[in-house]
């Protein structure tokens, strides 16, 4: 363990992470950043970006985020490579304990380690994600003016998916492994209702076709009466296999906040691992978290919008709070020590 005890360490370099420490190197805070296992996070995901504020033409997710890390280290900003296994949070300095083994201390720390969109799984996932592949309708949705797309999943975010998707394509076909759907009644509704969503029920995505040069062009699909195909093929029962053509695949299969390293931190969590940030006095939204000192920004602690603009508002905002706390900190060290009543 160095003996270096950083004013905040921003766990996460995506661009609610990037955000942050843009706000807290101008403040001479000199943030430190932890790229972790998905350095710039889901934006470097999505090919290009067109409703980030600013961009008339768009801009591409990965330049967006080279863009942010340049813009942060002209102020000040380090950046390191680091994955936290373990947040002590009990003590100050907090201590944040490295897959490496390394243990970096810090006085205050902004938890933006975001959430990562399940996948699939299905052959060629790795080689077409952000070339006809995506995980975020909202984001890539309008690239598909149209095309006919499939959207995978039953639940809330498939639905939502598909309706945003059928303002652009041509036609979507939301595939579930189930014939009985997880999302909300009145999701699935607006999704039955629409004229240009259809459902292929007990099917699964085995294969996406294409490549990075000519985008996706194709999917193999499973399906099987009974339902959960890939785990019956897997078992040796016989399938139904069909190749189809289409332009664009959206997973939306759920996310999963990077929230495992806080496991007993004391930082409280919703029962989807997301953080729980707090309102202050006055009904206000903050970024403060359960511990005195934790903020947290991005989609670790927002599982309803997870926009670009969004993470990096909240980015801000944890910056900013996290300016407040060191200079409460500061004041209540130096204040003299209050004489005893006599
Ligand atoms: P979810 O409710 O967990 O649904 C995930 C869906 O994906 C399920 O239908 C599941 O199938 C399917 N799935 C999971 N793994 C799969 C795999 N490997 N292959 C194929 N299918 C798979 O996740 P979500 O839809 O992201 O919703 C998460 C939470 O956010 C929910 O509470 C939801 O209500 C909320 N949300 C709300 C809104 C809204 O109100 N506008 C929008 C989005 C999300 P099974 O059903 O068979 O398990």
């Amino acid at each position: 363990m160095t003996d270096t005890v950083h004013d905040v360490i921003v766990v996460g370099s995506g661009v609610s992470g990037l955000s942050a420490a843009v706000y807290a190197a101008r403040a001479d805070l000199e943030p430190l950043v932890l790229e972790g296992p998905e350095p710039g996070g889901q934006l470097t995901l999505t090919t290009d970006v067109e409703n980030y504020l600013g961009f008339p033409d768009g801009i591409g997710g990965m330049e967006l985020i080279q863009n942010g890390k340049e813009q942060a280290k002209r102020f000040g900003a380090e950046f390191t490579h680091g994955t936290v296994e373990r947040a002590t949070l009990e003590e100050r300095p907090f201590e944040l304990e490295l897959s490496n083994g390394d243990v970096l201390r810090t006085r205050a720390l902004i938890v933006a380690s975001g959430a990562s969109a399940r996948w699939v799984g299905a052959e060629n996932e790795d080689e077409l994600m952000g070339y006809g592949l995506s995980t975020c309708a909202t984001c890539d949705g309008a690239f598909h003016r149209g095309d006919d797309v499939l959207v995978i999943g039953g639940g809330d975010s498939a639905m939502e998916e598909a309706l945003f998707l059928a303002k652009f394509a041509e036609s979507v076909t939301i595939v579930h492994r189930r014939d009985e759907l997880r999302a909300s009644e009145i999701m699935a509704d607006r999704a039955r209702e629409h004229e240009d969503i259809e459902f292929r029920w007990n099917t699964e995505l085995e294969a996406l076709h294409g490549s990075k040069e000519e985008g996706l062009t194709g999917a193999t699909l499973i399906s099987h009466p009974d339902g959960h195909p890939k785990e019956k093929a897997d078992n040796g029962v016989d399938v139904d296999r069909e190749t189809v053509d289409v332009g664009g695949v959206f997973y939306g299969i759920g996310h999963t906040p990077n929230t495992g390293f806080l496991e007993g931190s004391g930082v409280e969590r919703d029962s989807d691992g997301y953080i729980q940030t707090e309102s202050d006095d006055e009904g206000r939204a903050t970024t403060h978290t359960a511990v005195d000192g934790v903020f947290a920004a991005g989609d670790v602690a927002d599982s309803r919008y997870r926009q670009a603009i969004t993470a990096a508002g909240t980015g801000s905002m944890a910056a900013l709070d996290v300016e407040d706390y060191l200079e409460t900190l500061e004041h209540e060290q130096s204040a003299p020590a209050m004489a005893p009543e006599q």
